[in-house]
């Protein structure tokens, strides 16, 4: 037994946590995490096909 089991460390740096960014060790850390974690999640579907530039040649004579 090296570390104690009231100790905790930031899963971002390996620190020991900070009771205010718990349970990271700074807000860098919290963020990192928090950043990982929408870029993983807010993902947007992109299963439609690209349209397609079809310009339909219009003779408009005004
Ligand atoms: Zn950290």
């Amino acid at each position: 037994m090296t570390d104690p089991p009231d100790t905790r460390r930031c899963p971002e740096c390996g620190r020991p946590a900070s009771a205010k960014h718990a349970p990271f060790c700074c807000k860098r850390c919290a963020d990192l995490d928090l950043g990982r974690w929408l870029d993983g999640g807010y993902r947007i579907p992109t299963g439609e096909p690209a349209p397609t530039a079809a310009h339909g040649e219009d003779d408009g004579e005004g």
